[in-house]
């Protein structure tokens, strides 16, 4: 009987050494989409801010209540209300 062994030659070596990388932040200008103002912060680069801390916090609550809100009602076009068995009415 054989084994098999699955190859494990997924190791890396990575050096490092003495490489220090040194991040720093650089002003960023940008237009929040909430408050519409553009404005400039200081953040690290990679991964710039679009949007204020606030706003985004007041976005993500509308966000969320909207979501429910079309929940609500996709819920409600699925099950529309009932009306009485029909005749139509007759002006
Ligand atoms: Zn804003």
């Amino acid at each position: 009987m054989e084994t098999e062994e699955p190859e494990a030659n997924t190791e890396q070596t990575i050096e490092v050494g003495n490489y220090k990388r040194t991040i720093q932040k650089r002003p960023v200008t940008f237009t929040c989409p909430w408050c519409n103002i553009t404005s400039t912060e200081l953040h690290y680069p990679g991964n710039p801010p679009q949007w204020h801390r606030e706003c985004k916090k007041e976005a993500y609550r509308a966000d969320s209540a909207k979501r429910m809100k079309e929940l609500r009602e996709r819920r409600a076009e699925a099950n529309p209300p009932r009306r009485g068995p029909g005749r139509p009415r007759k002006p």
